[in-house]
């Protein structure tokens, strides 16, 4: 087999009335406005669908690399690319959402995947808070607090700093808040139930609930904010130290400041640096470079000063 080559992306970028311009002046990204709201590091989604940087594939999508090469993906059994990485900077507060499981998406939404996702938390001013959860303890208590609009007794808020990592799992209420920056890993899905916007305008107009269906994946009572928030600000230096594995995918954390050498034994394995600068196998590396490892990759080397993060699927491939 001839040997394989990392996979360096070229990231996607959305503009959102929330969206500020960090993405630009702290990462470095050339990406006009002062909206931007989400890089897409790693995506294969079609409203986002990264180009390969360089090398042999380079100009393809992400979405037909997946097809045409299923061997660099470890032949997974996946109808689509199954993750997306981003990086979100929240300039004001985004809408309070939740998201369906697979079951309900694929019954509901035309056979879409649910989402599950996580966040790290980059950056954030002291006190910060997310929205994590609500305050229901029962389904007849969701369903009176949602549906008569007490939003300030529902909403759960919880608080964060530098370094928290939360877990979202389908069913879970959640809400970016202003000033946060954030990188994600999650399904590639976008089926998202909006169940309260703050009672914002935008274009004149409120922009559309999804109160029914909200109350249909809402799990209540939520699950205990313990359960859902761990600290991630100080790992042991120069090794992956994981911070979840659920069914979707498995999530690292590398806090590098000399070498580490490894081997990947998943199906392929996505990193994105999110501080510093270094070589992997070589090659320099900085802030806001985003890589897919693929399968069989061999024998690795990342040097230097670096914050990175990786992430691959989960326990349970076969899902989607
Ligand atoms: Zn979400």
């Amino acid at each position: 087999m001839s040997s394989r080559e990392i996979l360096f992306l070229d990231p996607v970028f959305t503009h959102n009335i929330w969206g500020g311009t960090r993405l630009r002046t702290e990462f470095g990204y050339e990406v006009t406005g002062s909206d931007i709201g989400e890089c897409w590091g790693i995506s294969a989604h079609e409203k986002g669908d990264c180009e390969i940087a360089g090398g042999s594939y380079a100009g393809k999508r992400l979405s037909e690399l997946w097809k045409e090469h299923p061997e660099l993906f470890g032949f997974l059994n996946c109808s689509r690319f199954p993750l997306m990485v981003k990086i979100i900077d929240a300039r004001e507060d985004l809408s309070v959402q939740v998201h369906p499981d697979n079951a309900y998406a694929k019954k509901h939404e035309n056979g879409s995947f649910g989402k599950t996702e996580c966040w790290y938390v980059l950056d954030c001013e002291k006190d910060a808070a997310l929205v994590v959860g609500h305050n229901a303890s029962s389904k007849e208590e969701l369903e009176r607090m949602v549906g008569n609009g007490l939003w300030e007794e529902f909403i759960r808020e919880i608080p964060v700093k530098k370094g928290s990592f939360v877990q979202i799992d389908p069913g879970c209420v959640h809400a970016i808040k202003g000033g946060l920056l954030v990188y994600e890993v999650e399904q590639n899905s976008d089926i998202t139930y909006r169940v309260y916007d703050y009672d914002r305008l935008s274009g004149g107009k409120p922009r559309e609930l999804h109160i029914q269906k909200s109350i249909d994946v809402i799990r209540a009572p939520a699950r205990p904010m313990e359960k859902c928030v761990t600290d991630a600000s100080s790992v042991p230096k120069n090794q992956w130290c994981a911070l979840v594995a659920c069914d979707s995918y498995r999530v690292w954390k590398l806090a590098l400041d000399e070498r580490l050498v490894f081997e990947q034994p998943y199906p392929f394995l996505q990193l994105s640096v999110l501080e510093g600068e270094g070589t992997i196998n070589g090659v320099f590396i900085k802030k806001g470079m985003h890589m897919i490892l693929p399968s069989g990759f061999g024998r690795t080397e990342l040097a230097g000063k670096m914050e990175v993060m990786a992430s691959s699927v989960g326990n349970c491939q076969d899902t989607q």
